[in-house]
Formats: C-alpha cells, structure tokens, sequence
C-alpha cells in the first residue's frame, strides 16, 4: 500500500512561483535588481544571501550582495533607495537589536521593500488590509517567510478553494509554535485573517488569534489562553513550528492523525515519527521563503513600471 504520509520537498511547492517568475522576467528588458545588506558576521545570513544569489540567478534576477559595516547600513539604503537601477532591497537581520532594527526596516523605500516589513505593510497585514489603493489593483507587501508557510497549505489544499477568497482557512485549527516578529506573530494573524483559529505558542504563553465564530470580525482579535501544548495539538488539522533549539521536540503521541505538519525552524522540531501520523509534513520552506521574495521583487517592479 502506498504510504500514508506524504513528505514534500519545498522545491516542489516553489516550482509553479519559479516558473511564472523566469517567464515574467524573460520578458524584461532591464532585469530586475534585488540588493542584500550584509551588515552582521552571522554565517546563517550568509549561506542564505548565498542561496538567494543561486536562485535569483536561476529565475533571470540580478542579486548584488553588499557587505557593510552595520554603522554604515542606514546611509547605504538610503542611497539605494535613491538609485533608480535598484528595483528592491533587503538586509540580513539582527544587526544592532530589535529597535535599532526596526528603525532600518522603515528606512528601506516602501516600493523596494520586498521583504513586507516596513510600517505601513505590517499594519495592512495585522489589520487584514490586502490592498494599497481603493482600486484593488496594488497588493499590499506580505513577509515572506509566513507567506511561503501559506502557499504550502494552498499546496495541500488546506486553503479549500471552494470558499470565497479571505475565507478559505474557515473552520481550521492551527498551531503556530514561534511567536517572532518576523515569522511567527504575523504568520498566526494571517491564518487568522483568512479564517482559521490560530494557537500561537511561544516560551511563555499561548494566545488565541481568531476572527470569533462564524467568523464575525473582518480582522483577527487575540486573546489569552490557558491551555496547555499538550491539549492544543489533538485539537489541530496543521501544527507549524519553529523553534530554534535542536532539543526541542514536538511529540508524535500528541498529534491529531492526519496532521499537515511544517517545520521552519533550522532545527528539526518534530520526531522522526511524524510520518506515522501526518497526512502532510515539510522539513523546511526556505525554497519557497525565496521564491516569495523574488515574487515580492517581480512585483514591485510591475508596479513601478505601471507609474
Ligand atoms: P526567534 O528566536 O526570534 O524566535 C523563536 C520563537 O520560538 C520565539 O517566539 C520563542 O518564544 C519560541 N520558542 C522558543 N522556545 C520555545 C519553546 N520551548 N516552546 C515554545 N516556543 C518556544 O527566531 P526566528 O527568527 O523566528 O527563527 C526561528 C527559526 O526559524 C530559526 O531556526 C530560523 O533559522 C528559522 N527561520 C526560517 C526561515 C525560513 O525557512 N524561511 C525564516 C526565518 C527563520
């Protein structure tokens, strides 16, 4: 018989955004130029801006990584935001601390920002704001990251397209494991905003991201919650997680049969097991991570194109 589980590859749930992508920018003229900051010694960061060089490579973008020093980051994206040959922008994060952090991701141009994190894009994304004009032909900038977690439950049909658009998560459970700002927070409102209820654990607490019953709240509201891990995962039809802690371990026993289970974290959070209980289950989505930040890029090259 066949097996139960079915293990899916990142590649496989990029390819279809990969292939739209070097359609599109086969047709450019001036290929798109994406710019990653290199202001940290991180060697994560650098494998990664490594494998986004390839990948963009392979689509028909051009990626220009500059190394800086950290003091010299915000003059440096100031003068690409200037530069007309520069389509968008990112840098490779921490590099002074949260805030100083969070300054420079506002200093980034709004329309190079392809990573979603300025101000005004976050606040359209907690906020359920989809669009940037009232025209509805501008998409408003989601972070990548959690958008590729979505495009693996689009890939596996737990986004039943059957319901309307916005609605299509209506009756699901989830759990999202990380509460970062930059994965985990914004990836529980988003399933929230598209109808699920959201379980968003981290260290300390669990609270509740949900659009209420009959999914009455245009937005997602949040609320504290006291139950326990344990008691959370049988109740959940996906369990997302990513703790960076190569200890940690989600266990198989708690999980309901027929789970869809991602992984995101660097480490491996669930047990090898897994696959005796999922119907779905993904090691990592950093494929797919990339091809929404090139997506992003395509994008906000239409758009200025377009003005
Ligand atoms: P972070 O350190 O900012 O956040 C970690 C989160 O995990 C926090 O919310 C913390 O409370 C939670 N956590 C830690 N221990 C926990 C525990 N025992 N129980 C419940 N929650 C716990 O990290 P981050 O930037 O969100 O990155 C997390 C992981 O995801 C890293 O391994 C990183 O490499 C990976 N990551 C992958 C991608 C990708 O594949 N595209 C993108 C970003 C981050």
């Amino acid at each position: 018989s066949l097996p139960a589980c079915a293990v899916l590859d990142a590649a496989e749930v990029a390819k279809p955004f990969r292939d739209e992508l070097k359609l599109k920018v086969s047709s450019m003229i001036e290929k798109p130029l994406l710019v990653g900051f290199l202001g940290n010694d991180d060697p994560a960061a650098r494998k990664y801006a490594k494998w986004t060089a390839k990948s963009c490579a392979e689509v028909g973008i051009r990626f220009e990584l500059r190394e800086v020093p950290r003091v010299e980051l915000e003059d440096r994206i100031i003068d690409a935001n200037a530069d007309s040959s520069v389509h968008g922008i990112m840098v490779y994060y921490p590099c002074f601390g949260p805030s100083i952090d969070q300054y420079l991701q506002n200093v980034v141009a709004k329309e190079k920002d392809v990573e979603g994190l300025n101000f005004q894009f976050r606040y359209n994304m907690y906020h359920n704001i989809r669009f940037l004009d009232k025209e509805e032909k501008l998409k408003s900038t989601l972070p990548c990251t959690p958008l590729a977690v979505v495009k693996v439950l689009e890939h596996v049909a737990v986004y039943n397209p059957k319901l309307p658009f916005g609605n299509r998560l209506h009756g699901k459970h989830i759990c999202v494991i990380n509460r970062s700002e930059v994965v985990g927070r914004p990836l529980a409102a988003m399933l929230a905003n598209d109808g699920a209820k959201v379980w968003s654990v981290d260290v300390d607490n669990v609270l509740i991201f949900s659009r209420g019953v009959g999914l009455k709240h245009r937005n997602h509201k949040v609320s504290e919650s006291t139950q326990k891990l344990d008691e959370i995962l049988p109740l959940c039809d996906v369990v997302i997680s990513g703790v960076p802690s190569p200890s940690y371990k989600i266990s198989t026993a708690s999980l309901k049969e027929g789970v869809v289970a991602i992984n995101f974290s660097s480490a491996e959070n669930f047990e090898a097991s897994v696959v005796e209980r999922a119907s779905f289950y993904i090691g990592s989505v950093g494929k797919v991570t990339v091809a929404m930040l090139e997506r992003n890029l395509v994008r906000s090259v239409e758009y200025q194109l377009e003005q």
